[in-house]
């Protein structure tokens, strides 16, 4: 039996390894690299006959701590995933698995909640404080706030593109919460990365104590990791297959679901393939195809999937570590699919199979759509599709697809506040840091 991983980054030639709560604590390496564990342990014997969720959470988690710390770790994500993440089957073997029935509706939920209590576990433990810096392209931030809100111990600053969210989005991420601080920036969400990674490594805020909730905190991908494997098991479960067969289709940005999905597949999550399913920002796509250099750095386009609006993906990085030249544990494929594909796929969703679905799924549906009439082996394959948001978080979208269509509504946003960030900044290091200083220093 091997001891549970160490991390180390993926910018250190002299590999100097650092614990978990090391690599939670603090989000990126000092060098600006990401965290990367040194081994990823297997599954326990046994997995595949797990069939309820909180079970799956232990058995994909416990291998990853320390004896010690371990039913902590696996208790606070019990407790953190209390939703449920269920099937939804559509016929012509493809399912979508449901992640968006926490609290602000996005699949984002997942890992932020059971960051959170890991993060504040941390902290209290050390008698410490800390400032969570998070970038969002619109859903990590509602649930970063919505997740790390209340903990006595943290203060959230949450960086979104002005006008690039959603106004549902919008009003999410600026409910007023304790400890909580959105700030509109003037520009896309990789100046928003850009900024907050930045920040994290400036010895002018060394005083307060930042660290990163975005997806290059390794305390975001490895809660992910869970899902990956208890959609397998259902799937495999109710339409009779083995997990071996199953396609799964990622609808992807900053490459962190694909990431965490890697390492399940890692731990020994048999797939057939893993198909990352993007809308124009076609980087990852074209580079599996081999067109582009990995370290090209592609301006952000706007569309209408904008949670997945990243024109450089940060786990890229990761990935290249963690697999070299391309080595994942399970074949990759890549899509891109634009905005009128996009449309299209969630008309077609709901006239065909009566589910509405949000603009970043109907990206995912499509790219299965795509890829069955390209290759012989993903048509025949039972597929699972990881729905990311509800539909009701994108009305807009919803009603230019289905017009009339009254399918896109929750009662947990018809009661939102109006959007009322604390500021408006420009997008530069300087700006942010005199404000950071001044508000919080
Ligand atoms: C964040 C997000 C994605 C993309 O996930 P990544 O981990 O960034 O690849 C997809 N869909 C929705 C709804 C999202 O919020």
């Amino acid at each position: 039996m091997s001891g549970a991983p160490a991390f180390v980054s993926t910018r250190d030639p002299s590999r100097r390894a650092v614990t978990f709560e090391q690599a939670l604590r603090h989000g990126l390496a000092p060098d600006g690299g990401l965290y990367v564990p040194t081994s990823v342990p297997a599954l326990p014997a046994g997995w595949r006959a797990l069939d309820r969720w909180p079970q799956v959470v232990e058995a994909v988690l416990r291998p990853w701590f320390p004896a010690e710390a371990a039913n902590a770790a696996v208790e606070a994500a019990q407790q953190a995933l209390d939703f449920p993440v269920p099937l939804r089957e559509l016929g012509a073997r493809r399912a979508l698995l449901e992640l968006h029935h926490g609290p602000t509706l996005a699949f984002k939920d997942v890992a932020a909640r059971t960051m959170a209590r890991w993060l504040g576990t941390i902290l209290r433990a050390g008698g410490e404080t800390a400032t969570v810096l998070v970038a969002t392209s619109g859903d990590t931030g509602s649930a970063v706030a919505d997740g790390f809100a209340g903990v006595p111990e943290l203060r959230v600053v949450v960086l979104y593109p002005a006008g690039r969210v959603s106004p549902v989005q919008e009003r999410q991420l600026t409910v007023p919460r304790e400890g909580v601080y959105p700030l509109a920036i003037e520009g896309d969400f990789d100046d928003c990365q850009r900024l907050a990674k930045r920040a994290l490594v400036d010895p002018a805020l060394a005083g307060l104590q930042l660290t990163s909730a975005n997806s290059i905190n390794l305390g975001r991908l490895l809660p992910q990791a869970t899902y990956h494997v208890w959609g397998v098991l259902q799937l495999a479960r109710s339409l009779a297959v083995a997990p071996e067969e199953v396609v799964s289709v990622v609808p992807s940005g900053n490459l962190g679901n694909l990431a965490a999905g890697l390492l399940a597949a890692g731990m020994g999550l048999p797939l057939a393939a893993f198909v990352a399913a993007h809308n124009a920002n076609d980087h990852f796509p074209r580079l599996l195809r081999g067109e582009v250099d990995a370290d090209a750095a592609p301006a952000t386009i706007a569309t209408l999937s904008n949670a997945m609006d990243v024109g450089a993906p940060s786990n890229l990085e990761r990935l290249l570590a963690l697999f070299p030249e391309g080595r994942y544990p399970v074949p990759v494929l890549g899509a891109s699919i634009d905005d009128r594909a996009t449309l299209a796929s969630i008309t077609r969703t709901w006239r065909e199979d009566g589910v509405v679905v949000c603009p970043h799924t109907a990206v995912g549906l499509a790219a299965l759509r795509r890829l069955r009439a390209a290759h012989r082996d993903v048509a025949r394959a039972p597929a699972l599709v990881l729905a990311t948001a509800h539909p009701a978080k994108f009305p807009e979208v919803v009603e230019r697809a289905l017009p009339g269509v009254a399918a896109a509504r929750h009662p947990r946003l018809e009661r939102l506040p109006p959007a009322r960030p604390l500021a408006r900044l420009a997008a530069d290091e300087p700006t942010l840091r005199r404000w950071l200083l001044a508000q919080l220093g």
